[in-house]
């Protein structure tokens, strides 16, 4: 019998007993290696009510003391990174050192919750009318929950639960159910840092454990990354029973490239954005918008013999450059888009739907694949791929490449890659997306800058982490003060003027 991943409650791994498990693959060989534990609505209530009667006791301890288990947070993240990202890629695929770099990603989020005694300083006026002071705080929610998806099992975890816990909220994470495995390490972790038994907590599972959080009355905040028609379900859902959620979906990042770009940087810059992590990241880039035939022909030269040449193998080789994708109804769902552009015309310059390697003839493997001419009206340029497939799509001028992105429904990431700091600073001011590059193919913001898209990339008002994530987990409350000797005598019937 396989291992089965169980929930974490209390402070201590709970066994399940709903009787539902999910398999967890190893994508690179195509086979089962554990399974885990699908939840039922009473084990998420059990997993809600740890988290709410931790709440009061953690709430109250002063912000350093949070902030020295995240101190103690980061030291054992930055221990633990290689056991971890071995871990990751047993059951996502991605390569070690890719593992590593999203876990190191998330350990810069634990940094910045280190300085959530300042963060969380509020603002004070003295004398905002005679005798009269004003001053805010920031307080938190109470339980806070994190719903997250399969392509970055360490990191969006981390978004999330250090900021929720750094400002004396609770959480309950329900993980990927297709690579839950991390969820227990970094619970486990934050218990050895020193966090209560209580305070962060894991239910395993699927739409029934995420709909019983949805609606849970002790639930206060939710926070979700994934696939849009889910972000906006949770979204709608969350919202209607009086929750604070923001959630972010899916995407189709462009890549403007201008005539002046440096094109062996723009080649360089694709190959890492377009083919990293399989595709299977909501930053990669999917879409290269080429603004004139000449960059188009010279892109795909340049391109052709690189993508030929990536190095398909197991995450866990180090001469891979690029893993499997993450389950076989995932492969074959990409596979399905490569079909459809044929069909619907686009030109597959590069096939990478044919590949067999020795020894892992059953894992999920695929090479890159480059389509040229494609139109905006196709559905590999309209719908999320989430696959090694980039798109070239050819634009007669800047004004039409502009017009192109913004008339995606995603509004995640884009990029322009130009010489020309007119068009860069058009771009940065006129493009309707979250996140933009200049002659950065993937503008992940860092840690104390926050992460979100715009259009159907997000739902709610907030992006994730930096100031964002601070504004998410706290509401705000602002205190007029007024002491004896301030206080005029007799009864005052109309509106105060204060000042
Ligand atoms: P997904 O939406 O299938 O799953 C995400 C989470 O939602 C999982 O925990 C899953 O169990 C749960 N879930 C799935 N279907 C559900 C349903 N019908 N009802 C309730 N819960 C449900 O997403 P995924 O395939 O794990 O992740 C890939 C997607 O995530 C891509 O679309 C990608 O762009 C997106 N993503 C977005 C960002 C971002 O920051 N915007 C970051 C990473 C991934």
């Amino acid at each position: 019998m396989p291992e089965v991943i169980q929930h974490y409650i209390q402070g201590r791994i709970v066994e399940s007993t709903s009787g539902r498990t999910g398999e967890v693959y190893n994508p690179a060989i195509g086979e089962v290696i554990r399974r885990v534990a699908f939840a039922s609505a009473a084990e998420v209530r059990q997993a809600v009510e740890s988290a709410r009667d931790a709440f009061p006791a953690w709430a109250a301890q002063p912000p350093i003391r949070r902030a020295r288990v995240m101190f103690k947070m980061k030291q054992l993240l930055e221990d633990n990174i290689d056991e971890l990202a071995r871990l990751m890629t047993e059951e996502h695929g991605k390569t070690v050192e890719d593992a590593k770099g999203s876990i190191a990603r998330g350990i810069d989020v634990v940094e910045f919750a280190c300085g959530m005694p300042h963060l969380l300083k509020g603002e004070f006026t003295e004398q905002v009318g005679t005798g009269v002071d004003s001053f805010s705080i920031r307080q938190p929610l109470g339980v806070c929950v994190g719903i997250t998806p399969f392509n970055f099992p360490a990191m969006i975890p981390l978004w999330m639960s250090p900021i929720a816990l750094a400002c004396g909220n609770t959480f309950v994470l329900k993980p990927s159910e297709k690579d839950p495995s991390l969820s227990l390490r970094l619970a486990e972790l934050y218990q050895k840092a020193g966090l209560p038994d209580g305070a962060f907590n894991v239910i395993q599972g699927d739409k029934v454990a995420v709909n019983a959080l949805l609606v849970d009355p002790d639930v206060a905040a939710i926070s979700f990354v994934g696939a849009t028609a889910t972000a906006e379900y949770i979204y709608h859902t969350g919202c209607a029973h009086n929750k604070r959620v923001q959630a972010l979906g899916g995407a189709k990042n462009h890549m403007v490239i201008m005539p002046d770009a440096d094109m062996g940087q723009v080649s360089d810059a694709i190959m890492g954005a377009a083919y990293g992590s399989a595709g299977e990241r909501c930053m990669a880039i999917s879409v290269a918008v080429a603004v004139g035939d000449q960059v188009a022909d010279d892109l795909i030269a340049r391109l052709m013999p690189r993508v030929r040449a990536l190095k398909v193998g197991p995450g866990n080789d180090p001469e891979s450059e690029m893993g499997p994708l993450v389950t076989k109804e995932h492969y074959d769902k990409v596979m399905g888009y490569i079909d459809k552009g044929v069909e619907e015309g686009a030109e597959l310059v590069l096939d990478g739907r044919n590949i067999k390697l020795q020894g892992y003839e059953n894992g999920y493997f695929m090479g890159g694949s480059i389509f040229d001419r494609v139109t905006t009206d196709m559905s590999i340029y309209t719908d999320e791929i989430f696959g090694p497939v980039l798109s070239v799509v050819r634009a007669p001028d800047y004004g039409a490449a502009v017009d192109i992105v913004n008339g995606h429904e995603y509004g995640n990431g884009a990029a322009i890659f130009t010489r020309d700091g007119d068009a860069a600073r058009n771009f940065a001011n006129n493009i309707k997306i979250g996140m933009v590059g200049i002659n950065v193919p993937i503008p992940v913001p860092v840690a104390y800058y926050s992460f979100g898209g715009w259009k159907r990339s997000l739902f709610g008002d907030h992006h994730m982490h930096g100031a964002e994530g601070v504004r998410f987990y706290t509401k705000l409350k602002t205190i007029t003060s007024r002491w004896p000797t301030g206080i005029r005598e007799g009864a005052e019937y109309v509106m105060p003027v204060l000042g």
